[in-house]
């Protein structure tokens, strides 16, 4: 799943491989996918998109905002997005294709559930994109101590766990399950871990955890669970997640676990990561 250090690296590679590139085609929904949303008719991305050039894509939380002139196309979580400088690399299933006028091709495709919006209004109506873009940037100096201390301080989340305050509803747009993993561990807090029994000291080390791991895997081009725009794995070597259940903890030795809370995985060292 895309999450903000994906994002970041994704629209980076994005403005240096297809920048200026001029939009000679486009296919929405080829393959049919229950869970792949568009915006409207995706027959219209044709018209949307065709002769347009490549401006300029950013990260806006966990999304991804492409510009292409007066139109603009949103990737969410759960969408693949791959460069090809060959088109007959394009796999048979594809959700959406941008053939470019030089031959080279972006296409996307859908694991489970996923966002491709295109639209020419100034405006998108989607509520999680919205709400991305009003809030603080977690990759940014403007996610402050101050205002993360605020929400982690608001009463009505404090019979909350963490995965729940931190990792749902968008509370923090970018930081989902994937990233969280990391975070928790490197912070030595559990999942489980109810809002309301953490100290202050806590709450200073969880926001310090937040900023230094993700700015690690920014800076690092993502995850290793996670694949770049060319189909390649981050640089940043997940402590705890699927590929290093069972391995020892690298702090206490014990074997890292895998378990299943809120409708997803999640991994941790019981020991490091104990509920108190
Ligand atoms: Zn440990």
């Amino acid at each position: 799943m895309i999450e903000a250090p994906e994002a970041y690296n994704l629209s980076k590679q994005i403005n240096e491989t297809i920048q200026n590139k001029k939009i000679k085609q486009v296919i929405a929904a080829q393959s049919p996918h229950k869970f792949a949303w568009y915006n409207g008719d995706p027959g219209d991305y044709h018209n949307l998109l065709v002769d347009h050039h490549i401006v300029k894509a950013k990260a806006v939380g966990g999304f991804i905002h492409i510009t292409a002139e007066n139109s603009f196309l949103i990737f969410s979580e759960g969408v693949n997005l791959r460069y090809i400088e060959d088109l007959s690399l394009l796999p048979k299933k594809h959700q959406l294709l941008l053939e470019f006028t030089d031959l080279t091709a972006l296409y996307a495709s859908v694991q489970m559930y996923g966002g491709l919006l295109c639209t020419n209004e100034p405006v998108l109506e989607n509520q999680y994109y919205q709400s991305a873009l009003e809030k603080p940037y977690v990759l940014s100096n403007h996610f402050t101590y101050s205002y993360f201390s605020h929400l982690i301080n608001d009463q009505s989340f404090s019979k909350l766990s963490l995965k729940a305050f931190l990792a749902t509803e968008q509370r923090i747009p970018g930081l989902g399950n994937g990233v969280l993993q990391d975070i928790l561990y490197e912070a030595n807090l559990h999942h489980k871990q109810k809002v309301e029994t953490l100290t202050d000291q806590h709450k200073k080390i969880l926001y310090e955890n937040i900023k230094s791991v993700l700015n690690n895997m920014m800076e690092l081009g993502g995850r290793d669970t996670e694949k770049d725009l060319f189909g390649n794995p981050g640089n940043y070597i997940t402590k705890v997640s699927k590929n290093t259940v069972g391995q020892p903890c690298p702090k206490c030795k014990q074997p890292i676990e895998k378990g299943n809370y809120l409708g997803g995985s999640i991994y941790f060292c019981n020991n490091c990561q104990s509920i108190f």
